[in-house]
């Protein structure tokens, strides 16, 4: 599994850095091993191959991981959609959350920050392929939902996320994820600091660097099919 995960990793690197010289911009990407679904013994793995950043999307299974790798090096995102009677659990175990768009949820996630006095990182989940998934919020939506952290002592607006229907038309998804660029743009201009972009996976991380993406979630071309 070892020797697997470190071809893997070798292949991704070569696919980033090729992406990165063609965006004509020096922003670093940070990768994010996506390790839903996958065992202590991958992301022990990925670990020993410098990956110091995982992604996971429920949130009993990121307090196991969590709790196993206690005394790691580890920067845990929880990338999933958020139930309410979760966030405490999220809170504890992660230190950015992706998929941020709804008021309750936002201000419930200061509310127990606040408790254990914890800063965390927040970024805010836009619906750019509106009819195919009912998380986050339309792109007129994103300063009404930026406001909502200016009340949040605790959470960290940081940019935005987005998960674009992947389309077989490769200038369809150029376009799309152009827009996400544009909007993060956009963001930026009231909030400066909001400047992440959490965009591309395995099917489309090297179109996503092109087009500006600073943080990639990648699960299956790192370990294998999920089942
Ligand atoms: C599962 C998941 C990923 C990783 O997808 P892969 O196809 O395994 O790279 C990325 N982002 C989100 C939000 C996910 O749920």
């Amino acid at each position: 599994m070892q020797e697997k995960i470190k071809d893997n990793l070798i292949k991704i690197n070569n696919k980033i850095s090729k992406a990165k010289s063609g965006n004509n911009s020096s922003k670093e990407v940070l990768l994010i091993a996506v390790s839903k679904k996958k065992s202590i013994e991958h992301i022990n793995a990925a670990f020993n191959e410098g990956i110091r950043n995982f992604g996971e999307n429920y949130a009993q299974e990121l307090e196991d991981k969590f709790l196993r790798f206690e005394n790691y090096d580890i920067t845990w995102h929880f990338i999933g959609p958020i139930q309410s009677n979760k966030i405490k659990l999220i809170t504890k175990c992660s230190s950015w959350v992706h998929g941020l768009y709804r008021e309750k949820v936002i201000l419930k996630l200061n509310e127990e920050c606040k408790k254990i006095n914890k800063t965390m990182n927040g970024l805010i989940q836009i619906n750019v392929s509106q009819e195919i998934s009912k998380n986050g919020c339309s792109p007129d939506e994103m300063f009404k939902v930026a406001e909502i952290f200016e009340k949040c002592t605790n959470v960290k607006l940081k940019g935005i996320m987005a998960l674009p229907k992947l389309s077989s038309d490769l200038q369809e998804s150029k376009k799309v994820m152009q827009g996400v660029y544009e909007l993060s743009q956009i963001l930026q201009s009231k909030y400066p600091t909001a400047k992440e972009i959490s965009l591309g996976t395995t099917a489309d991380f090297d179109l996503a660097i092109e087009s500006g993406s600073t943080m990639i979630r990648i699960g299956e071309s790192i370990f294998g099919i999920r089942k």
